[in-house]
């Protein structure tokens, strides 16, 4: 039987990150429907669970993968957007933030030195921002 499961699992892309969230998906969506006595939270939690468990019997290894790899990018920048949302906060007190209006890149200039000139150190732009 077990040998018979693994052979039927060969080749598949089986169960991966981006599975796990898509299950834990269906089970939220499906609890949530539960609680608010809704049927399209379940519905749509049903649609989740189906599309684990296609991509865990899919045969098609590299496309399974690749979007594994684009989950796995999503969730990285979303965890680094969140951890910098907290150090800016905690640090909110003693600086300011700016964004350079040139390249996106995050200033971090020191508070209560009223109008300033800022330089960003990556692209060179200048403008200027109230401490
Ligand atoms: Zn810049």
């Amino acid at each position: 039987m077990r040998n018979r499961l693994r052979s039927f699992m060969a080749a598949r892309n089986g169960f991966d990150q981006l599975g796990l969230a898509l299950t834990a998906g269906a089970l939220f969506l499906s609890l949530l429907g539960q609680v608010i006595r809704r049927s399209l939270p379940e519905f749509l939690g049903m649609v989740l669970l189906v599309w684990a468990l296609y991509r865990m019997f899919s045969r098609n290894l590299a496309r399974r993968q690749a979007e594994n790899l684009w989950f796995l990018g999503r969730v990285r920048r979303l965890k680094s957007g969140v951890q910098g949302w907290f150090i800016r906060l905690r640090q909110s007190r003693e600086y300011r933030f700016f964004q350079c209006p040139g390249c996106k890149n995050r200033l971090r200039v020191p508070r209560g030195k009223g109008r300033i000139h800022i330089t960003c150190p990556r692209c060179g732009h200048r403008f200027s921002g109230k401490t």
